[in-house]
């Protein structure tokens, strides 16, 4: 067969691509780049990494059917595929930086090997290894997974007592098997509780908000089903009475519901009604408890559980997640839940240690565990992961940190001819960790690997060994490939728009505005959440404020687990508990705050980019007046798509039904009825300057703008999505089909249009992310107009460009985790330079020395 060196990719066609052909030279470091929407993701990943997938599944003798094809002429010279991309969803309390990376099943099998334990009879220390050590192989290949545990481990006998002890298994320490796990917490490491207090408010009636989730209908519909309770049991209910002063039987099935005990006891007689027409009602505890303990992901879940869980760490386990049995055994005097808190940096120092007092047979065992996990802590810390433990539960980590710790996983793996596509690996890395990272993904090229990246970052662009820029423009002005080559081969090339960002970061720093602000400061004072060390700073208000440092500084926590939530609690009627700290002082000076951080926006396929900037609500309203709807007496609500009144019964207003067909994945096809319309005819018969509503859907925000000129608040909306440049996007595009970068600056058009009154302080986390520098320059003319008005914009951020704007910085450090949490220096860029223990103070003086 002949040696292919390319991956040739031939009439791409996916959302923007325009007929697209591509060349990808393997066994190199490739970087995709161009400006937000242009449609590098869809060839990385909807189109590469989709035919990757389908080819593979199609080996093992599934049918083509069972996974599109991506819209694609051919792909030849494919390699299998791993794509590394940055959603964090794994929402499982259980998985951690330990259980995912492995290395705690490497421990757990040290511990349970060679761990010291005590005799539980007389005290005595005795050393655990059993004698047979093939078993080692077999060991090793169990998971996480609770049930695969044996239960009848061998016995050992104390030698001084005689006693007969169960010898050690790995379950012994694993907290998602009942062996290991601390009972208290089941090894969740935290114990939840309901706030009943803030559940049900026994001083108010129904409809003053008895049971504060309850809305409007619910109160209604609730308020009946009591009803038919009391004529069920027969006790009077009085509805207007506070929850305190009705019947305690009323009382009882609101909070608790017609199976709880006390009902019981109060009619024995009785049975619970199995159905809501007689009353049959769960209670609103139980089912708060029932909903709260799901794992779910959409934004009011999330606000519920935050309002009406407390979560704090298990007083029996110290949030260790383990039993004191499995805490007790030590290997050279540390047990393995010191370990697991202790940082990736410490860990690696500390695991030489572990060997110190061992014999010969229990070096063996060492050894045979050690290489391994010496090499994925060290890959950890090279890809700026030093400063987490392994005891950190995977939600919680940030979307850049979740996809850095699956790339140190495949590093270890040792695969070569393997196609990675990456998705922007320097989200939340330090500018001065980027070489690491770049030296890192070298490596796995040099194993034999095709390293294919999306990035913006110059730097990175700047030592890849080709370039693929892809544009010009967003949307439909996307989608061609503009330039491709080596760094000098795009540098040359007239048309591409990242060829004048590679050569200009040869050039000067820029100055900042250098804005004097408006004289007062919000201070944080004793802020000690995660790793803050006691921290007292002031934001300068009426600047342009980033907050700089390097991953796992503390810049996230400082921002958005203090000062955000304390700020929303205070000017938008939250209910979080803010990270740990004394007080903040200066809110007086403040009227209002918008925080934009990472969360994505509602992402379920009805929404879209019209309802989510509220501009369809306004659009409804234009056809329900116009005279032919008043005619028919169609209100706004008939125009809805996710109303019964207009839309079409079939698909019920998404255009497109499911079909599910046995043993294959379902299928989108175009809804038969109304023809992808989403309505009802006599809907679509209602026109708009010869414009159906449906019509609306597949107008670009530049369209609309034309046809709805007159109507200054829709313009206003549209208009404002122009200027951060998402013109080309369609009305109707759900927000699941748009890209990271485009989802982003939807947001932060949407909150910018709210113009609250007075001094508005905005919290952004990373706002470059995803976007290439020349999104960015825009991005900056909006946030230099915010602080221009009189607001005060505060940033984490990593990016150059936007760092060398601010006019103050707040340098975080010195390291990651326990080695940061402190405030380094602060002020302007040049007084950060001057600080010699400051990172990003080194990191651009020697910029500035490079360009002398
Ligand atoms: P990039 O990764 O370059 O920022 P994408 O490849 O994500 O851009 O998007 C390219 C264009 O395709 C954008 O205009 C985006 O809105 C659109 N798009 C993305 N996903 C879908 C989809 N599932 N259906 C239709 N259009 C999509
Ligand atoms: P940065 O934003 O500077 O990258 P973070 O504020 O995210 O840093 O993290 C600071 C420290 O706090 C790190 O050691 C990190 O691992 C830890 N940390 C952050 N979030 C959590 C969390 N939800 N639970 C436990 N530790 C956390
Ligand atoms: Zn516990
Ligand atoms: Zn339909």
């Amino acid at each position: 067969m002949k040696w292919i060196s390319e991956i040739t990719i031939t009439g791409a066609q996916e959302h923007n691509l325009k007929n697209m052909d591509l060349c990808i030279p393997k066994n190199k470091l490739v970087v995709l780049t161009g400006v937000s929407g242009s449609g590098k993701s869809t060839i990385a990943f909807n189109t590469l990494q989709q035919e990757c997938r389908r080819q593979y599944m199609e080996s093992l003798g599934f049918h083509s059917e069972h996974i599109s094809k991506p819209k694609v002429k051919s792909i030849t010279g494919l390699s299998p595929a791993i794509s590394v991309d940055q959603n964090n969803t794994n929402r499982n309390p259980r998985s951690t930086v330990g259980t995912i990376t492995e290395i705690l099943t490497k421990l757990r099998l040290l511990y349970a090997k060679i761990g010291v334990l005590k005799c539980p009879a007389c005290g005595t220390q005795i050393r655990s290894l059993l004698s047979n050590i093939n078993e080692l192989e077999d060991i090793q290949e169990y998971d996480d997974n609770e049930d695969d545990y044996s239960d009848d481990a061998d016995l050992i006998t104390c030698p001084v007592c005689k006693k007969q002890i169960k010898a050690l298994t790995i379950a012994d320490f694993s907290f998602n098997n009942p062996l290991g796990a601390c009972r208290r917490c089941g090894g969740l490491g935290y114990v939840s509780e309901l706030k009943i207090d803030k559940l049900i408010k026994p001083e108010r009636t129904i409809a003053q908000g008895a049971v504060t989730y309850w809305s409007e209908s619910e109160k209604k519909m609730y308020t009946e089903v009591i009803q038919r309770a009391a004529d069920y049991y027969g006790f009077t209910f009085n509805q207007d009475v506070p929850l305190c002063d009705m019947h305690e039987a009323a009382r009882e099935i609101i909070c608790y519901g017609v199976d709880s005990p006390k009902l019981l006891q109060l009619f024995p007689q009785k049975k619970a009604p199995s159905n809501i027409a007689y009353g049959r009602y769960i209670g609103a505890i139980p089912y708060m408890k029932r909903r709260l303990t799901q794992q779910r992901d959409d934004d009011r879940y999330k606000k519920q559980k935050e309002e009406y869980m407390t979560q704090e760490v298990c007083p029996e386990c110290l949030g260790s997640r383990l039993n004191e049995h499995a805490r007790s055994i030590l290997l050279n005097g540390k047990s393995i839940d010191e370990l697991c808190n202790l940082s990736i940096d410490q860990l690696f120092l500390t695991i030489k240690q572990l060997a110190e007092n061992l014999d010969q047979s229990e070096r063996v065992i060492f050894n045979s565990v050690f290489d391994t996990i010496d090499e994925r802590l060290k890959n950890m810390i090279d890809l700026g992961l030093g400063h987490l433990t392994l005891n950190r539960s995977t939600p919680t980590l940030s979307a850049g940190e979740y996809q850095r710790l699956r790339l140190s996983s495949l590093l270890g793996s040792g695969l070569t001819g393997v196609l990675y596509v990456l998705d922007e690996p320097t989200v939340g890395l330090h500018q001065c960790d980027t070489a690491r990272m770049i030296k890192i993904l070298s490596r796995l090229r040099d194993m034999g690997n095709t390293i294919l990246v999306i990035e913006h970052d110059v730097e990175f662009m700047k030592a890849a060994d080709y370039i693929i820029d892809i544009g010009p423009g967003g949307g439909k002005n996307g989608g061609r490939v503009v330039a491709c080559g080596t760094v000098d081969e795009i540098i040359r090339s007239k048309e591409s728009l990242t060829a004048r960002y590679i050569k200009n970061d040869f050039i000067n720093i820029k100055k900042t505005r250098g804005r004097k602000g408006n004289e007062s400061e919000l201070t944080v004072l004793n802020a000690s959440e995660n790793n803050l060390k006691n921290v007292n700073v002031s934001i300068p208000l009426g600047k342009f404020v980033a907050i700089t440092g390097v991953s796992g500084a503390g810049k996230s926590t400082l921002l958005f687990q203090i000062i955000a939530r304390a700020a929303q609690n205070r000017f938008n009627n939250s209910h979080t508990v803010p990270g740990k700290h004394q007080d903040i002082i200066g809110w007086e000076h403040i009227d209002a705050v918008i925080c934009i951080d990472q969360t994505p926006m509602g992402r379920i396929s009805r929404s879209n980019v019209m309802t989510y900037t509220d501009i369809f609500k306004a659009i409804r309203e234009i056809y329900a007046k116009l005279p032919e709807a008043r005619l028919h007496g169609y209100e706004a609500d008939y125009f809805s798509f996710n109303l019964p009144q207009g839309r079409c019964k079939r698909c019920q207003g998404e255009g497109t039904i499911t079909v599910n067909m046995s043993y294959q994945d379902p299928v989108e096809i175009r809804c038969p009825v109304c023809k992808g319309k989403r309505y009802k005819k006599e809907i679509l018969n209602i026109k708009y300057k010869g414009k159906s509503i449906s019509d609306i859907f597949d107008l670009t925000i530049d369209e609309a703008l034309q046809l709805f000129q007159d109507k200054t608040a829709i313009c206003s909306k549209l208009q404002s999505l122009s200027n951060i440049g998402v013109g080309y996007l369609r009305l109707g595009q759900s927000s699941l089909q748009l890209s990271g970068g485009e989802v982003q600056r939807i947001k932060l058009s949407k909150e910018l249009e709210k113009r609250k009154k007075g001094h508005v302080l905005y919290l952004l986390d990373e706002p470059t992310k995803g976007l290439h520098p020349y999104d960015v320059e825009k991005l900056l003319i909006i946030l230099n107009e915010l602080v221009d008005r009189g607001n005060t914009v505060v940033a984490v951020e990593h990016n150059i460009d936007l760092i060398q704007a601010a006019d103050y910085l707040i340098d975080m450090g010195p390291g990651g985790g326990s080695d940061g949490g402190r405030i380094i220096a602060c002020g302007t860029l040049d007084d950060i330079m001057q600080c010699n223990q400051s990172v990003t103070g080194k990191y651009f003086k020697k910029r500035v020395e490079n360009e002398k």
